[in-house]
């Protein structure tokens, strides 16, 4: 499945802003960030202009990035999100939420949504007992996702769940000592706290 592969930082500094795309290198002053706070390219310190559509597109990007999704799959998926019922904005967010790679990173097994995306193409994910190694396989209230017994003493899992203060989101449940959650219920918006005005994105898309 195609995915970015080009220099992350530089994501983060485009929207000028930390979006914790590296793991441990994101909460050091090795950050970017934290000594080029402004976009790259030769025009990066100029005044940006500040139209409205540049604000919600970089809103759309910025979510976009943080999931590591590519545009089409984005677009995919906000016109799935938009013939639900509800607030349409709130059920993109939910659906980003829900996909395996990012259930796995909110469990602490992996220190970035990257990582977490290698976790499970990899098969080391288990979803209800059956290994899953689709990234964007999206999680239903009440499945049970686990780490296989196999992968439980991977260094790199090890390593994330004893150096990793990553907190399990409400409507997520652990257990079998960290190596299982379980979907308790749906996300709801105040649960998810990722820094994105989602209508911004729907103005975006409803043009
Ligand atoms: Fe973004 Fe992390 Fe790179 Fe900092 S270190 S720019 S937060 S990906």
């Amino acid at each position: 499945m195609a995915r970015y592969t080009g220099p992350v930082c530089r994501l983060c500094r485009r929207e000028k802003m930390k979006l914790f795309l590296k793991g441990p290198k994101c909460d050091s002053m090795k950050c970017p960030i934290e000594r080029r706070p402004y976009p790259p390219g030769e025009h990066g310190r100029d005044r940006p202009r500040e139209s409205e559509y540049q604000i919600q597109l970089r809103e759309k990007q910025k979510a976009r990035r943080i999931y590591g999704l590519l545009e089409k799959q984005f677009r995919n998926l906000y016109e799935e999100a938009n013939r639900q019922q509800g607030i349409t904005g709130e059920n993109l967010l939910r659906m980003l939420e829900l996909r395996l790679d990012n259930v796995t990173y909110r469990a602490g097994w992996a220190a970035s949504r990257n990582q977490s995306r290698q976790l499970v193409r990899h098969g080391h994910v288990n979803v209800n007992g059956k290994r899953v190694t689709y990234p964007s396989y999206r999680i239903r209230k009440g499945d049970v996702v686990s780490l296989r017994d196999k992968s439980r003493n991977l260094i790199v899992i090890r390593h994330n769940l004893d150096t990793l203060d990553q907190q399990t989101p409400p409507w997520l449940e652990k257990g079998a000592e960290g190596m299982e959650v379980t979907a308790r219920d749906l996300p709801l918006r105040e649960h998810i706290d990722v820094p994105v005005r989602e209508q911004l994105i729907v103005e975006l898309y409803s043009k």
